[in-house]
């Protein structure tokens, strides 16, 4: 199906939109649509304002529409930046400044102290109003240094999941490799179990 892929966020874009194509559907992002609209993310969860983006989106393109709500939580500091994770530092969408603050933030905590997940609430809404929520996470723990790599963004190159034995940062994973084990791709899976009935 011709899918609205709705995040204004290019990193989050490109991986929705490899995901969903990988699944076999067409994918219109907000550009392409010509969609110019930065809801308020007014909920107190990752799944509320994921339904206030799709609700939005869906309303605005007259397409199926896929909105992702997504942040990083970490154990230290009890779940935080969680869903200001994007205007952590105070600045929307600044990757560095909430890189660097998280860093401050857990300078002095011990390794494994320093556990954390990335979680991923998708809202799948169709143009009648019907909707399909879904969640998706990935455990691991938070660099004391950035480990870049080539992809990725946000707090990726601080973030070792666990599936990586914490021995390199998600930012040093091919896309595909990233895909088939994160919060978001996680989430996206399950509502493809959904949508099929499997679920
Ligand atoms: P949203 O667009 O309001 O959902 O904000 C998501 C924010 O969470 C992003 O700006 C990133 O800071 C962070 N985030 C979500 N998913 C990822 C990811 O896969 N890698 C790194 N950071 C992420």
């Amino acid at each position: 199906m011709i899918i609205c892929a709705a995040s204004n966020n290019a990193g989050k874009l490109k991986e929705l939109r490899r995901i969903l194509e990988r699944m076999g559907h067409e994918v219109k992002s907000l550009r392409e649509l010509g969609i110019d609209l930065d809801p308020e993310e007014t909920g107190t969860t990752f799944a509320e304002n994921a339904r206030i983006k799709a609700e939005a989106f869906c309303k605005a393109s007259g397409l199926p529409t896929v909105a992702d709500d997504s942040g990083l939580c970490t154990d230290a500091l009890h779940g935080a930046p969680g869903v200001y994770s994007a205007r952590y530092a105070g600045h929307h969408g600044d990757d560095d400044a909430n890189n660097a603050k998280l860093l401050r933030e857990l300078a002095d905590v011990p390794e494994e102290q320093r556990g954390a997940k990335f979680v991923s609430a998708v809202c799948f809404m169709l143009p009648d109003g019907r909707a399909l929520e879904v969640e998706g996470e990935c455990p691991g723990r938070i660099a004391f240094t950035l480990q870049n790599g080539d992809y990725g963004f946000g707090y990726d190159p601080l973030f070792l999941p666990e599936v990586f034995d914490f021995e390199r940062s998600l930012g040093q994973a091919l896309p595909e490799e990233k895909n088939s084990i994160s919060h978001r791709g996680n989430a996206l899976r399950e509502l493809r179990a959904k949508l099929s009935g499997n679920a």
